[in-house]
C-alpha cells in the first residue's frame, strides 16, 4: 500500500524511539529506517536495544542502542545527549515506554499507582522536554509522538493508572502543539486498540484470573468484543499510523489523537 513512497518519506531524519527494545515501538524502529531515518533505540532494556539496533544496521540502516529509565532525568538528559554526539541532531520522539498493570482500585497500591505514571507520564514529560531542547536549538523543528491507547478515550475495569495515564498524554501532546508551533514542532498521539506483544500477552492470565473466565474468553470476550471484525490491531498498524504523523509536512496536522483499533473505538 505505501510502497510508491519507500525509502524517502524521513530521509536523513534522526528519531528516538522509547521501548524501543520490543513490541511496538521495535516495529517503529525498523519502519522509520526502511523510510530513511537513523533511529536511536532508548530502553531500559539495553541488550534488547543493542539488539535491535544491530539487526537494523546489519541491513544497512543507521542505529544505535541507548540506556535509558525514562523515569530518571539524568538518564534521560544523558541518553539524548548521547544521540546528539552521535547522529548530530534530533527530529522525531516517539515517546512509547510503556507497562500494563491489572487491579481494581480497591486493591491497588499507592506504589503501583505511581510507578505506572511514573513511566508513561514522566517518561513523556522528559524525553519530550530534552528532545524539545535540541529540535528548538536547530531552528529545524520536528515532531513528537505520543503512544497513547483506545485507552487514552475510553475505560476500562481494572486499569486505573494505565487508563489515567493514558489520558494524560493528550493534555501533554496539546500543550507541546501549542508551544511547538512557534519552533516547527508537531505533537501527536497514536490510540491503538489492543496489539498483541508482551504488554498483552502478560495481562491475558492476569485478566483471567481477575475477572474468572478463560484465557480464550479475555481475548474474544474483553480484548476483541468491541472491535468490527474480531481482529488484533498490529504492529505494522501502529508503524503506519506512526509513518503518516512522523512524515506529515506542515503544522496542519498537529495536536490530534487518531485511534487505530480495528473499529474498538470509533470517535
Ligand atoms: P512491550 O512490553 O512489548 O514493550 C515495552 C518496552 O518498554 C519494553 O522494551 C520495555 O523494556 C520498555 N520499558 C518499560 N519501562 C521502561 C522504562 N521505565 N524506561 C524505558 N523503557 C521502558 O509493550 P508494547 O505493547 O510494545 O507497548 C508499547 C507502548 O504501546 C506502551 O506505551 C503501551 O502502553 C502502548 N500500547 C500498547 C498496546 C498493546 O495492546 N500492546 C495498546 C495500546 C497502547
Amino acid at each position: 500500500m505505501r510502497k510508491a513512497h519507500a525509502k524517502d518519506r524521513l530521509r536523513d531524519r534522526v528519531d528516538i524511539i522509547t521501548g524501543a527494545a520490543s513490541g511496538i515501538g521495535k516495529e517503529i524502529a525498523h519502519a522509520f529506517v526502511r523510510e530513511g531515518a537513523k533511529v536511536a533505540i532508548a530502553d531500559l532494556n539495553l541488550d534488547g536495544a543493542n539488539a535491535v539496533a544491530d539487526e537494523i544496521a546489519k541491513g544497512g540502516g543507521g542505529a544505535m542502542g541507548v540506556a535509558m529509565d525514562v523515569t530518571d532525568e539524568a538518564q534521560v538528559d544523558a541518553g539524548v545527549a548521547e544521540v546528539m554526539r552521535k547522529f548530530g541532531r534530533i527530529d522525531i520522539l516517539v515517546s512509547n515506554a510503556g507497562i500494563q498493570h491489572i487491579d481494581p482500585v480497591v486493591d491497588l497500591s499507592l506504589a503501583d499507582w505511581r510507578k505506572l505514571l511514573a513511566i508513561h507520564l514522566d517518561g513523556a514529560f522528559l524525553t519530550t522536554r530534552a528532545c524539545l531542547r535540541n529540535m528548538y536549538a536547530s531552528g529545524r523543528g520536528g515532531t513528537v509522538i505520543y503512544m497513547g491507547s483506545v485507552h487514552s478515550k475510553e475505560a476500562s475495569p481494572l486499569k486505573a493508572p494505565y487508563v489515567t495515564a493514558k489520558h494524560g498524554l493528550i493534555g501533554l501532546c496539546k500543550v507541546v502543539a501549542k508551544e511547538g508551533a512557534a519552533h516547527g514542532v508537531r505533537a501527536n498521539v497514536i490510540c491503538p486498540g489492543f496489539v498483541r506483544t508482551p504488554l498483552v500477552e502478560k495481562q491475558i492470565p492476569e485478566q483471567a484470573r481477575e475477572l474468572g473466565i478463560s484465557e480464550a474468553d479475555v481475548v474474544k470476550k474483553v480484548m476483541l468484543k468491541e472491535t468490527v471484525d474480531g481482529e488484533f490491531t498490529t504492529t505494522a498498524d501502529v508503524a503506519e499510523l506512526a509513518l503518516l504523523f512522523a512524515g506529515f509536512p506542515s503544522n496542519a496536522l498537529t495536536g490530534q489523537s487518531v485511534v487505530v483499533s480495528h473499529g474498538w473505538f470509533m470517535q
